[in-house]
């Protein structure tokens, strides 16, 4: 109504709703439950403050990112709203200020953490003061069997039962249709009305090429397309953030770094020009983006592989908000998945933990190598029904990819690995895979007495470059494993249905080498 929309514009200067904002808001303002699916960037926050506002009594936020609290407070009393946190980050006296204010109904808004409502004394306190509203949200921790599991999310049913008189609103970005049940069920909010946005990003065009020397082959697709266009570079080490961004001052394209590595006021100023400036390139780590709002950034490109389909999703999303016409690019390669495999199995947490952290890392994987509409990978995905016959805006719509029969060749690799395997002497990677394969005689070859196995120089029909990409698409495919931190490659369980002939192994043609202007793209 139109108290929403006056504090729409008094307290947050907008000039409209967005999407579906303002039904999720009326609703919630005449006290009905709600779950909304939205996707990151869409405006999720204002679903519930603007209630929280508009209702009397103060709006109670259950958030599980306990580092951002400080920070939306702080951002939401710059706008002269009254908000307050309590988590585990303050100390006693903290607590009890923002306790007392909230008791003597002097907050608008009230973050806390999940846990703190398992407290008897926290459920104690809020009895004791007035609720307009529960807003719960990254509500899809409460699914067990989503990577961001959180089981303080289960006992939120509580709310609805000691506090039936006061709405809440569930909200996600994470909208696969299980993990919208499970919200639903173990929140027990079997009367709340659901608002499903769309995951779909029409205006952005998505596009994986191969990599082959990616910072090139980034400067001559901005030089294309992008001149002068304000962008995100994502790379996944602060090393290769600074030579990127380097690279690119260097050839005419005006580029700086940003990760966690300098210095805070650096970091400020560098994100001061990307929101001011027109045409300013950012090449970051994936600490850049967070809640940024920038409408015109023209194109998002990833020079390494992202672990997620979620982080894909999310950081190729910070692109056209304005809703023109904008590209999501990655160069992708054999060695970020090789690298990606290493990670996971080379780094701390449990097996459960590396078990999901694969199974995300497939997902992504599958998208990279589909033959198929890329927007319907990515809304499949999210749980969306995707158009039939494609998109019409990815690269594989727009060239659709050859496929080839490479059993033979996959033999070919299969039977090399498990002849090192075999060995164990000395473990190899995909380097030494090729090599053998081409029939090269190098230092390592010779050392180890490769050129005497019997695949030595049996792939010769294939470039270096092909069997990069047939040992990338059989990682990717899971027929082939990555082992310990050199990269060692070892046969999967299913590797030998392949040996045996027993399975055929269609693979994507790889494009022909992408032509980059070398003396364009001089040093
Ligand atoms: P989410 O939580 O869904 O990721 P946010 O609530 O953080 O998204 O909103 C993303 C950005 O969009 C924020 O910068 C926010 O201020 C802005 N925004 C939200 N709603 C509107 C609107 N109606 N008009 C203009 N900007 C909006
Ligand atoms: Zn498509």
């Amino acid at each position: 109504g139109s108290e929403a929309q006056a504090a729409l514009h008094r307290v947050f200067g907008y000039e409209t709703f967005r999407g579906d904002q303002e039904v999720i808001i009326e609703h919630v303002v005449a006290g009905g439950d709600a779950v909304v699916l939205m996707p990151t960037g869409g405006g999720k926050s204002l679903c519930y403050q603007i209630p929280a506002l508009v209702r009397p009594g103060t709006g109670v936020v259950v958030s599980p990112l306990i580092a951002l609290m400080q920070d939306q407070v702080d951002a939401l009393r710059a706008l002269g709203v009254r908000a307050g946190f309590v988590n585990s980050t303050q100390d006693f006296d903290e607590r009890r200020v923002v306790e007392a204010e909230f008791l003597a109904g002097e907050l608008d808004l009230l973050y806390l953490a999940p846990e703190r409502l398992r407290l008897e004394s926290t459920l104690d306190l809020l009895s004791r003061g007035k609720i307009s509203v529960f807003a719960i949200d990254e509500a899809h921790c409460v699914s067990q069997w989503g990577h961001d599991f959180r089981p303080d999310y289960l006992a939120l049913s509580v709310l609805g039962e000691r506090w039936p008189d006061v709405p809440r609103i569930a909200l996600t970005a994470t909208a696969t249709h299980s993990t919208h049940q499970e919200i639903t069920q173990r929140l027990n909010m079997p009367a709340a009305r659901h608002f499903v946005a769309s995951f779909d990003r029409p205006n952005i065009q998505y596009r994986i090429v191969p990599k082959a020397d990616p910072r090139k082959q980034l400067l001559a697709f901005l030089r294309e397309e992008h001149q002068g266009d304000a962008g995100i570079v994502y790379c996944l080490s602060r090393n290769s953030v600074e030579k990127t961004a380097e690279f690119l001052t260097r050839n005419g394209v005006e580029a700086v770094p940003y990760h966690a590595g300098l210095d805070a006021g650096t970091r400020a100023a560098h994100q001061a020009r990307f929101l001011r400036e027109d045409g300013l390139v950012v090449v970051a780590t994936i600490a850049f983006g967070m809640g940024i709002d920038k409408p015109d950034v023209r194109f998002v490109a990833h020079l390494d592989l992202p672990k997620s389909i979620e982080g894909y999703y999310q950081e190729t999303g910070r692109a056209g908000r304005d809703g023109l016409p904008s590209t999501a690019w990655m160069a992708y390669g054999l060695n970020d998945v090789v690298q990606q495999r290493k990670l996971i199995q080379s780094g701390d947490g449990d097996e459960a933990f590396r078990r999901r952290a694969q199974a995300h890392l497939d997902a992504m994987l599958a998208l990279c190598e589909t033959a198929r509409c890329r927007r319907g990978g990515l809304l499949s995905y999210f749980g969306q029904d995707p158009e039939p016959g494609g998109c019409g805006n990815c690269d594989t719509c727009l060239v659709p990819p050859e496929t080839w029969d490479g059993t033979v060749a996959a033999q070919k690799v299969l039977s090399t690995v498990w002849r090192l395997d075999r060995e164990r002497r000395q473990k190899f990677g995909a380097l030494q895979i090729v090599d053998i394969l081409l029939g090269r005689r190098t230092a390592k070859v010779i050392q180890f007495d490769h050129d005497q196995l019997s695949v030595f120089g049996i792939g010769e029909e294939l470039t270096e470059g092909e069997w990069r990409g047939v040992i990338r698409q059989l990682l990717a495919q899971s027929l082939l494993a990555v082992e310990g931190e050199y990269g060692t490659l070892v046969l999967t369980e299913e590797s030998g249905a392949v040996l045996g002939r027993e399975r055929e192994v269609p693979l994507r043609k790889e494009p022909p080498k992408p032509t980059v202007a070398r003396s364009a793209a001089s040093k």
